[in-house]
């Protein structure tokens, strides 16, 4: 679709604004169809007058259609919360102009005191929507010790969520830090003695500076719990109780999660108090990414990628593949074949996954080869495409590598190779989005090439000493044709 400035009335006080492309998108992207009918400051005015009229927004609120409708009408800027002026300049430096669903829904209520559960996709702003109002709590008396704890469940959204208190935060003079593994303790407890407001943390590093006590959590007044049902599955669970032990009793506790499983559900009626839950549409794709399903046998995977990589148009790619082994491999095959790519899994060390996020990001590889575990802290705008070389293992994985695409005011597309034995999944996903996929062959693509054979190799090395062994004792070694069969298979068909 294609976004123009356009000039509208005011039908709040008749003078001329400009609804400008940007914003057109920002509405489109939020599933707003209509304009707005009203300027921003007569918009803003309106917010004002209508919660004035009920102080306090109505609890367990889920989106209907209607309400997203007549939610663009009163879509208020960010100046209708109440916000400091320290974090509302945050926030317009940031380049926020309009507050995103979740930020409009939930914020209010954080900033009310209430315990929260913001049900939400990554991608929809939901970071913002936990970080204003604890911004907004934390500066009012700051004491140089933890009073903000948010636990994400791995290394870049940690450093993802610092980077966003970072930037909402630069005037309000509060102070966070990201603690996770795979980098140096020391440096990290330097920056906690040095005095901090917020500790935005991966369960495992957390607790190792509990237990070296050099990180004190007994002040901490805001916990919030990032990716819940994410952490559920990274089998974080345990972590989580050691940490709550280690908190206050009296402390405000929002969660966020994309999905409601019995894990979290159990947390919540256990440690969250009365909370407030704020939907935003169904834990689904975004719509505005475009999917479709490859039907391809496993052995033909890599040619089918290749071949799709040169024939479509791009801009930045990631590609999701099931283990850490298979990422590595898929690397090295495509810089083999001459494109740059990176590849993000778990077993790169800290600095050489920064480094392939920072190259992505800044476009210098186009290509990002990655597994689930470093798929949610991926948060980059331009990516056109993500392909899913592998079929992941639930829908919410699903949901949350195809949501890197199509983020905030883009479209993207997603692709995923579907192998026969990927029928429950498809199946799976299908329910989920309530419509079938359409199924694409690439043109011009060979699909009937045959599977290589298999040939069984009996660890050559072992058996080249055992026929040199036979052969220095004069012993006939009846087995030598079939060792001699499988050293002549190469090294690749080995491999695969
Ligand atoms: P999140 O869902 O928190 O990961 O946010 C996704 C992206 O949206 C990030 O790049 C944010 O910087 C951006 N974002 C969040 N809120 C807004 C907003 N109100 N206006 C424009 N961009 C936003």
């Amino acid at each position: 679709m294609i976004f123009r400035d356009k000039t509208i009335i005011c039908s709040g006080c008749g003078k001329s604004f400009i609804f400008s492309s940007f914003d057109q998108k920002f509405f489109h992207s939020q599933g707003f169809h209509s304009e707005p009918k009203r300027c921003l400051e007569c918009r803003e005015k309106h917010s004002r007058d209508t919660n004035q009229a009920s102080a306090k927004p109505p609890i367990n609120e889920q989106v209907s259609p209607q309400a997203i409708e007549s939610h663009a009408e009163h879509v208020a800027g960010f100046e209708s919360f109440g916000l400091t002026p320290n974090v509302l300049a945050g926030v317009r430096l940031s380049g926020y102009t309009i507050p995103t669903q979740i930020q409009s829904k939930a914020i209010p209520y954080v900033l009310a005191g209430n315990d929260v559960i913001g049900l939400a996709q990554t991608g929809t702003g939901k970071t913002a929507a936990f970080v204003l109002p604890m911004l907004n709590r934390l500066e009012s008396h700051r004491q140089g010790n933890v009073r903000g704890l948010v636990i994400s469940p791995t290394r870049e959204l940690a450093e993802q969520t610092n980077e966003a208190i970072a930037s909402l935060g630069r005037r309000t003079g509060i102070r966070a830090i990201s603690l996770y593994g795979g980098v140096g303790m020391f440096q990290q407890m330097r920056s906690l003695r040095d005095g901090v407001d917020i500790v935005v943390a991966c369960p495992g590093r957390l607790l190792d500076h509990v237990w070296q006590g050099s990180v004190d959590l007994s002040s901490v007044e805001m916990l919030v719990i990032d990716e819940a049902d994410r952490m559920f599955d990274m089998g974080f669970l345990p972590d989580i109780q050691n940490i709550l032990r280690c908190l206050p009793q009296k402390k405000q506790t929002l969660l966020f999660s994309a999905t409601m499983p019995d894990d979290v559900r159990k947390l919540v009626q256990t440690y969250l108090q009365n909370p407030v839950t704020v939907q935003i549409g169904q834990a689904a794709p975004a719509s505005s990414v475009a999917q479709s399903f490859y039907p391809v046998k496993q052995h033909l995977k890599s040619a089918l990628l290749l071949d799709l990589l040169r024939q479509i148009k791009t801009d930045s790619v990631v590609v999701f593949t099931r283990t850490k082994y298979r990422a590595e491999r898929l690397t090295e095959q495509l810089k083999e074949s001459g494109f740059k790519v990176a590849s993000l899994q778990g077993n790169l060390a800290q600095s050489r996954r920064q480094s392939a996020i920072d190259s992505f990001r800044r476009g210098k590889v186009k290509i990002l080869v990655a597994t689930d575990i470093a798929s949610r802290g991926i948060d980059v705008l331009r990516i056109s495409h993500v392909i899913n070389y592998d079929m992941p293992d639930t829908t919410d994985a699903y949901t949350h590598r195809i949501g890197r695409t199509g983020r905030i005011d883009q479209t993207g597309e997603a692709f995923t190779f579907i192998c026969p034995e990927d029928a429950g999944m498809v199946h799976d996903i299908e329910r989920l989005l309530g419509k079938k996929v359409e199924r694409r062959m690439l043109q011009g693509f060979n699909y009937d090439v045959e599977a290589p054979k298999a040939v069984k190799v009996r660890r050559p090395i072992a058996n080249d000493r055992i026929e040199q062994r036979s052969a220095a004792k004069g012993v006939s070694d009846k087995r030598a044709p079939y060792r001699r069969a499988a050293r002549q298979v190469s090294p690749q068909t080995r491999q695969s």
